[in-house]
């Protein structure tokens, strides 16, 4: 008898590219496998394509039903790999992604590798690398190579390209108590957290072929995750892959209706897309729907507003309107014209007065939630009349307008920048 491989399949919303992730299994040369299906709660969509294929007694599926809630308090598809691995009865253990697919040869010449070198518990393969535009077409494709036999594994072997033993895997598990680490600081790079366990007990061997095909989109994890703040400033619009649009304001998500979308003159620029674990971390608050017109209370912060028949132009904030008292302080705080919301003159005169805005030279407590500023090469994000600081990445990340920024002198720094405020 051949010794069986055990694939763990991590799944979510992918009903793209998670049939080839299940067929690569299906169509490998050697026959001696199980795969266990970890989907992690995804939508009716993909759990229907997953059950088209569970009459296969060598297939096995595990949904976790968790909450959304829930999702950003592990490294998901560690806690999914954690579940897998006690479940497993196979010699050898390896990990799929429901964006990647096997060459057909994978497991004969992994286990056929291991089966002639008994002492050796771990293999790398290459792996190709095909990038995919919006329209499902391939842009470019690289191949992440093999380096020779790794003590340090971490940054070169891609999660799709491994295979141990189980027994290395216990291994891990009597030192770490766990065999996958799910703290939450590994969602960017679990595989390489784990590689590092690993390589503590055994080498990774190279095998110098092609065995899996690794496909990114502009919605893969590693791309939206990058640059990504630990806090989501208040102000920002944000949408994962599976969610809507949402605004982030006292820390909790709106969502947009989508009719009122560019009624509120929001431009697609500025929505951030994060990861849904992100978004769904944010408690959700009262929907921007059309309720916001007929109730001050309820509009979303950081909006231009006017009404019909005044010419004063008033920014929300905090739940209170402040005049923008002359076109040089619009100016001044690179406000935009075409992002002014019309809105019924009595709904405005219900919104509670905060002071007016004041030039940047004489500003002193009040100053524009939202803006980016720029002193002595640093950006600052303003967010309830305090500077935090902010590197350029992260406001790149945030849509902010990095080649245009407010610039201003020490002195307002030193009146509005809070000491270890970092976004
Ligand atoms: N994943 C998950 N739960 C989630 C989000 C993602 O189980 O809430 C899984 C996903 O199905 C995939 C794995 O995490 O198997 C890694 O994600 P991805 O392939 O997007 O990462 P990348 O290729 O960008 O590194
Ligand atoms: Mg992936």
């Amino acid at each position: 008898m051949n010794p069986t491989v055990s694939v763990i399949l991590t799944s979510y919303n992918r009903p793209h590219t998670i049939q080839k992730a299940i067929e690569s299994v299906l169509n490998q040369t050697y026959t001696s496998w199980e795969l266990l299906i970890m989907d992690d709660n995804s939508h009716k969509d993909t759990v229907q394509i997953i059950k088209r294929y569970l009459g296969n007694k060598k297939i096995h599926y595990f949904n976790s039903n968790i909450q959304d809630s829930e999702r950003y308090k592990t490294t998901r598809y560690a806690t999914l790999i954690n579940e897998a691995i006690p479940k497993t009865t196979g010699k050898y253990i390896t990990y799929l992604t429901d964006d990647n697919e096997f060459l057909p040869d994978r497991f004969t010449v992994m286990t056929n590798f291991m089966n002639q070198n008994p002492g050796i518990h771990a293999v790398y393969s290459k792996q190709r690398v095909r990038f995919i535009m919006g329209n499902g077409k391939i842009s470019k494709q690289r191949t992440r190579k093999t380096y020779g036999i790794l003590n340090q594994a971490a940054g070169y072997v891609d999660h799709c390209s491994v295979m141990h033993t189980r027994e290395v895997a216990d291994k891990i598990f009597d030192k770490y108590g766990s065999y996958w680490d799910e703290d939450p600081k590994h969602w960017f790079n679990g595989d390489a957290a784990f590689w590092n366990r690993l390589t503590q007990v055994t080498p990774f061997y190279p095998i110098d072929k092609i065995l899996d095909v690794a496909y990114k989109d502009s919605n893969s994890f590693q791309n939206l995750y990058m640059h990504m703040p630990k806090r989501i400033p208040d102000g920002t619009l944000v949408k994962g892959p599976s969610t809507e649009v949402f605004l982030i304001e006292k820390q909790c998500r709106r969502k947009i209706a989508r009719e009122l979308f560019s009624e509120l003159k929001y431009s697609n620029g500025k929505v951030v897309n994060i990861p849904d674990p992100f978004v769904y971390k944010y408690n959700e608050g009262t929907p921007i729907d059309f309720s916001i017109f007929t109730s001050a209370q309820l509009l979303p912060i950081q909006r231009l507003i006017r009404s019909e028949q005044k010419a004063e132009i008033f920014y929300l904030q905090n739940k209170k309107k402040h005049l923008i008292p002359s076109p040089k302080i619009f100016n001044e705080y690179h406000f935009n014209s075409e992002e002014i919301v019309i809105i019924n003159d009595r709904i405005i005169k219900n919104i509670d007065s905060g002071p007016a805005f004041k030039s940047l030279a004489a500003a002193d407590e009040i100053i524009p939630d939202g803006v980016l500023y720029l002193f002595n090469n640093s950006y600052y994000y303003s967010e309830n009349n305090s500077l935090l600081h902010i590197s350029p990445q992260t406001a790149v990340k945030l849509k902010l307008p990095v080649n245009n920024p407010v610039r201003v002198d020490s002195s307002f720094i030193q009146k509005f920048a809070k000491s270890n405020y970092t976004i």
